[in-house]
């Protein structure tokens, strides 16, 4: 029998699970073994996803369950991603109580953040629809390697989405995450072209492996004429982390470097991120060059944007998704129990 949500179509005897761990063949049917629980639930700048043109400022509700359907060697949550310990899947959560306790919180929404929610499909499609039911919008940060109707189904509903996208190159994708580069690009051009969804995308650059010029030029250009320029891209830094702790922190001019060649292509809102860089972490007016959002790391210090997201100085909207000033939430960061939300206890 074989799992259809992802490119890597695993063939499953009875009883065994896919490759991302979460996904098994029980009694003849493929199964999600972790509907229902999580492995932690934080309070978080929204910035942080990351995504700087979807209600700034405000707080967001993030949470994981296990597993993943890539095997990134510089993997930043391996602990989680390639858990094969239920004991990880620490807290019972029902949409319901997501719902509910992020409208407690104060979060404007909810992210499926810490593991790709593609694994976890119809959890995330449930929670979707708890979180609506209350007003709560709804982000999926993923790698977007995910079959063409699971995919629709993932993002139906769903409001903002953070897609990585690790390299511009197959050959890193193959050899880095056990994955391959066409479904992501598919992914993207999905959702620029047949959805709703607000999306942003990152890049982690990592030196020696797919920092190069040559290939940052073509991934950006890939963006703008495919995607169209008003899609936002953050350049991300590298920590040595899981199999790649032998390569050396990403330095900040690589960043700077990877952002300056994105903007030369026509991307107009290009982003450094995981250093200290206030220019790369703002939001820039494209028309008339107006510094929009002025941030220092997550925090907003100076926000030019009116109620409906034009710049104050020459009304040229913004794209994203603005509604009424920004949040307040700075760049806290607010571990929660989700039992103290349960309305059934
Ligand atoms: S979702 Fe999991 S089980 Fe299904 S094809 Fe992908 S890795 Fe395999």
């Amino acid at each position: 029998m074989q799992c259809d949500v992802c490119p890597r179509a695993c063939r499953l005897h009875e009883g065994q699970r896919g490759l991302c761990f979460v996904r098994a063949r029980e009694h003849d049917r493929v199964v999600l073994t972790t509907w229902g629980r999580s492995s932690g639930f934080c309070v978080d700048p929204i910035e942080k996803k990351p995504l700087n043109h979807f209600l700034p400022g405000t707080a967001v509700l993030s949470f994981g369950t296990a597993g993943c359907n890539l095997a990134c060697r510089f993997c930043q949550n391996w602990d989680i991603s390639k858990s094969r310990e239920v004991a990880t899947l620490c807290d019972q959560a029902n949409p319901e109580t997501i719902a509910y306790a992020a409208r407690a919180l104060g979060c404007r929404s909810v992210a499926f953040t810490y593991n790709d929610p593609v694994v976890f499909l119809e959890y995330a499609v449930d929670v979707v629809e708890a979180c609506h039911a209350l007003g709560i919008r709804t982000v999926a940060v993923t790698a977007g390697y995910v079959s063409a109707a699971p995919r629709r189904e993932l993002f139906r509903h769903m409001d903002a989405a953070n897609v990585d996208l690790k390299s511009f190159n197959e050959e890193f994708y193959h050899r880095v995450t056990a994955g391959h580069l066409a479904p992501v690009l598919e992914t993207l051009e999905y959702l620029a072209h047949e959805t709703q969804v607000w999306v942003e995308i990152t890049t982690l650059l990592i030196t020696g492996q797919n920092d190069s010029d040559g290939e940052i030029d073509a991934l950006s250009r890939w963006v703008v004429s495919r995607l169209g320029p008003d899609v936002p891209l953050h350049f991300t830094a590298f920590h040595p982390d899981w199999k790649m702790r032998d390569v050396a922190p990403t330095p900040p001019a690589t960043l700077a470097r990877a952002r300056a060649i994105a903007r030369r292509n026509g991307v107009r809102h290009a982003y450094t991120g995981n250093v200290h860089d206030r220019d790369g972490a703002s939001t820039w007016c494209h028309a008339c060059g107006l510094r929009l959002l002025d941030r220092d790391w997550y925090e907003i210090a100076d926000y030019r944007l009116t109620d409906d997201g034009r710049c104050v100085r020459c009304a040229t909207s913004c794209p994203g998704r603005f509604d009424g000033r920004p949040g307040a939430w700075g760049a806290r960061r607010l571990p929660v129990r989700l039992a103290d939300f349960d309305l059934r206890r």
